[in-house]
Order: structure tokens, then C-alpha cells, then sequence
């Protein structure tokens, strides 16, 4: 089902200040920054070869990135797996057992739908599971 890493999500603080210490510091390349309205956040998506690195600020506090930052502070919040076609994938997951967080994928960022797997369900993980965005 899974077709490798896609990215890794990091909860920011300041996408300005995360991105100027990654891109300076390690000299990854910051490649595209886009809002998603759908989960209150601001994603900035950055190359450093492997997986891209989508760095997520909140845009407002009742957003689900702020919960995490108050309780855990900035850091790696998910990964996200690509698959085929997610609707497939959360009908299988969901005819297994495994808790979904969302049983309809959502809009991410940069085109993609996304959905998230509960981290009851991995091993306290939380994983994103995401493709194209094509309308099937
Ligand atoms: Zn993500």
C-alpha cells in the first residue's frame, strides 16, 4: 500500500526563523510555502535530498499544529507515507481495524490529499497518509 516517505512534518514556531536556520545553517532549499486553510496552517516545503521537510506554523491558535506546540514544543510532529489512492488505502485500513483519525481524505498542501492515521493505531506515530489529488 505504502509507496515510500513523501515528507516529514515539523511543527514550527516561526516558519521565517525555521527556514532561515535550516537553509543557512544546513543548506537545505526552501522550494514553496502555501497556506492550507483547511487545518489553520502555513507549510513551507524544503529540500535537503531524500524526503522533503514541510516545516507547519499555525495560523491560528485553535489549529491542530498549537495543541502540539503547547504541549511538546517545536519538533517532528508526523510523517507522511504517498500512496496510489487514499481513498483505497483508508477503506483498507479502516476494514482492518486501524483507527483513522480521517476516513475522508482532506486538502493538504501543494495539491495533495491528505489523511491521518491515529497514533493509537502506530505505536504513538502519527502518520499522514497522502497522494496526488487527482478527482477518481
Ligand atoms: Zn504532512
Amino acid at each position: 500500500m505504502l509507496e515510500g516517505l513523501n515528507h516529514i512534518g515539523i511543527a514550527v514556531e516561526s516558519l521565517e526563523e525555521a527556514i532561515s536556520a535550516l537553509c543557512k545553517g544546513l543548506g537545505m532549499k526552501h522550494v514553496a510555502t502555501e497556506d492550507v486553510p483547511d487545518q489553520k496552517v502555513r507549510v513551507a516545503a524544503l529540500e535537503g535530498g531524500g524526503p522533503v521537510i514541510e516545516l507547519v506554523e499555525q495560523t491560528s491558535s485553535d489549529s491542530p499544529i498549537s495543541r502540539f506546540l503547547e504541549k511538546r514544543g517545536p519538533g517532528i510532529h508526523h510523517i507522511a507515507y504517498q500512496v496510489a489512492d487514499l481513498e483505497e488505502a483508508l477503506r483498507s485500513l479502516k476494514a482492518s481495524g486501524v483507527r483513522l483519525i480521517d476516513e475522508v481524505p482532506r486538502p493538504g498542501a501543494f495539491g495533495k490529499r491528505i489523511a491521518f492515521i491515529h497514533p493509537s493505531a502506530t505505536g504513538g506515530i502519527l502518520i499522514e497518509l497522502c497522494d496526488e489529488g487527482e478527482a477518481h
